[in-house]
């Protein structure tokens, strides 16, 4: 526990949102002695998602802000659902998302001898009492937020009796689901979470830290409030859904804390997304089903997912900030994340030349064996970011669909008899075409005005369109994958929640479609290695997936270059 004090001036106090401004008022009145500790407690039973980054930015961003300190601590209570792979998985998220917690790494389970002992102490105080009803005739006993419970018939077991129950759970003598621990608080109180809450509950499954010790492990509500005690937390900053725990957290706190030093729980709006959804049950259960390559399918909502989809930590943060903290539940637009990952790659990426869905252009006024060096610019939003080089021949290949026989109007790409530049090159005109017996163009011919070059006084001329191209004998083979939406509908949770249909039918059958033969530049060949991203000309952004072998490079859209959300904005 640092001892030193944080000072807030009011210019600090601007801009600031509501839970910082509890934080700020705080540290003013100098409670708990003038200190700020966060914490970030996930429960390692899966992958972080992007509503976790949400959860991140506040509990990190508030320590960092105010000069406090966050620790991470894996809520670990529960070895039926845990294991270590989740625990490695949610440090390295965030640390890619540029968070350190140090040294400050807690488990919930280092706390278990103190929570034990705890348990001990209300018995002996009579606030605990062992029950061994079924679950379900616990449940029937709760009554309503409007009729009172009804009281155990264990819940005046004499003392000694508890005692020497609980220590024999503890110690595995009895199955689970037999016996519980429960706080003796008040079966009328309005508030559910006081009718006599379960503190204890007997797991055989051996944890993945302390193996074999416990045979009783603590529930949410007994441990957390506990565990931000011990460990010296003054914001506990969680979700709305527990703002109905926190007069049991506060119950419990109690019973350690006194005025020099109490922790205090704040809630703020999860975040909740169109087209997704951010259960980790039901994200897990599209993993084990295979419905999804893997945690870090480029689809998932997870924070790996949207590592691999090319996301930066830069975009989620911005994002995150521009959704900001607030106490009502909202539904926000998946558009605005990737308006945010557009916004970044566009500052960021490489322009290169790719070719998805390529069919041949051959120059027949060029010379056959001719190449010529064409120099394009790496990226027109940085400056002093150079050129690359690309082969220019006689033979290329451009989009399919940039050309077509007889075109309408406005379709100011390739046609018959029409002009459009090809980027970085010359001025073409197509002069024809060639066709398979279906009908299918295999060829398109065409000629160029050597007169265009580009740089020289003759590109200056007007063309309504400019296509992207590679040329046919230098261009490499290599896979792209494009991702669309995971769910076909806004709100996947809602809606199979509302019509009683199972989820996993409200996937969107076409959210991937694998393209073999990307034609790619061969600068980006050379370039490419897992991880980096570029922006292929006109057609989005791709970043290099880990599948990428030597031979063959496989690219991810990150996002297509139309921004829906600017379009939502402006029909708003
Ligand atoms: P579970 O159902 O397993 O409890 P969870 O998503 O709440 O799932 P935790 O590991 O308990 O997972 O979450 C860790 C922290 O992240 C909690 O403080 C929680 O409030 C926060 N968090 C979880 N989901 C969201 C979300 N969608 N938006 C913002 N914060 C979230
Ligand atoms: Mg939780």
């Amino acid at each position: 526990m640092s001892e030193d004090k944080i000072e807030i001036t009011e210019n600090d106090e601007k801009g600031l949102n509501f839970v910082e401004q509890i934080v700020a008022n705080d540290l003013k009145e100098g409670k708990n002695g003038g200190r700020l500790n966060t914490r970030f407690p996930p429960e390692p039973n899966g992958y972080l998602h992007i509503g976790h980054a949400k959860a991140i930015c506040m509990d990190f961003g508030v320590a960092e802000k105010f000069g406090g300190t966050c620790n991470l601590r894996f809520d670990d209570t529960n070895p039926v659902k845990e294991d270590v792979e989740y625990v490695d998985a949610i440090r390295e998220d965030i640390k890619w998302l540029g968070y350190d917690w140090g040294n400050r790494e807690y488990y919930a389970s280092d706390y278990f001898p103190q929570l034990y002992d705890l348990a001990i102490r209300l018995i002996k105080e009579g606030k605990a009492y062992v029950d061994q009803q079924t679950a379900e005739q616990i449940a029937e006993q709760k009554g309503t937020p409007t009729t009172p419970g009804i009281e155990s018939p264990y819940r005046n077991r004499p003392i000694e009796e508890n005692l020497d129950l609980f220590e024999r759970m503890n110690k595995g003598e009895f199955d689970e689901g037999t016996y519980v621990l429960r706080a003796k608080i008040d079966m009328a109180n309005p508030n559910m979470h006081f009718r006599d809450p379960i503190m204890y509950r007997i797991i055989k499954t051996p944890h993945h830290r302390t193996g074999t010790k416990w045979n009783v492990y603590p529930m949410y509500d007994f441990a957390h409030g506990q565990s931000d005690y011990f460990e010296g937390v003054t914001h506990s900053i969680c979700t709305l859904e527990f703002e109905v725990h926190r007069p049991l957290y506060e119950y419990f706190v109690k019973e350690l804390a006194d005025e020099s030093y109490c922790p205090r729980q704040i809630e703020f709006n999860r975040l909740n997304l169109t087209y997704t959804l951010m259960s980790k049950r039901k994200l897990l259960q599209l993993v084990k089903e295979g419905l999804v390559a893997g945690w870090d399918d480029p689809r998932m909502p997870t924070i790996c997912g949207l590592r691999r989809r090319g996301y930066t930590p830069e975009s989620i943060k911005n994002f995150v900030n521009k959704i900001g903290y607030t106490k009502y539940e909202a539904l926000n637009s998946i558009s605005l994340l990737e308006h945010s990952i557009r916004e970044d790659l566009n500052k960021r990426a490489t322009r290169v030349s790719a070719v998805v869905n390529p069919v041949k252009l051959i120059i027949t006024n060029y010379p056959e064996d001719k190449v010529e060096t064409m120099e394009m610019e790496n990226n027109p939003e940085q400056e002093n970011s150079g050129t690359h080089s690309m082969p220019f021949t006689r033979e290329l290949y451009i989009e399919r669909e940039d050309f077509m026989e007889e075109a309408p109007k406005k379709f100011f790409r390739l046609s018959i008899d029409k002009e459009v530049r090809l980027k970085g090159a010359y001025i073409i005109k197509a002069t024809g075409c060639k066709k398979d017996a279906n009908g299918n163009i295999e060829e398109i011919y065409c000629e160029y005005d050597p007169d265009t070059k580009s740089g020289m006084p003759g590109s200056m001329r007007k063309v309504k369109g400019t296509l992207h191209w590679v040329s046919a004998k230098h261009c490499i083979n290599a896979e792209a994958r494009l991702y669309d939406r995971l769910f076909s509908v806004e709100n996947p949770s809602k809606e199979s929640e509302e019509n009683g249909i199972d989820f996993r039918e409200l996937l969107n059958p076409d959210s991937l479609k694998v393209v073999e033969n990307v034609k790619i530049e061969p600068y980006l060949a050379e370039i490419a290695k897992p991880g980096d991203k570029f922006q292929f000309q006109r057609i989005g952004y791709f970043a290099v997936d880990p599948d990428s072998t030597a031979d063959r490079l496989v690219f991810n859209r990150t996002i297509g270059l139309k921004d829906s959300w600017e379009k939502e904005q402006k029909k708003a």
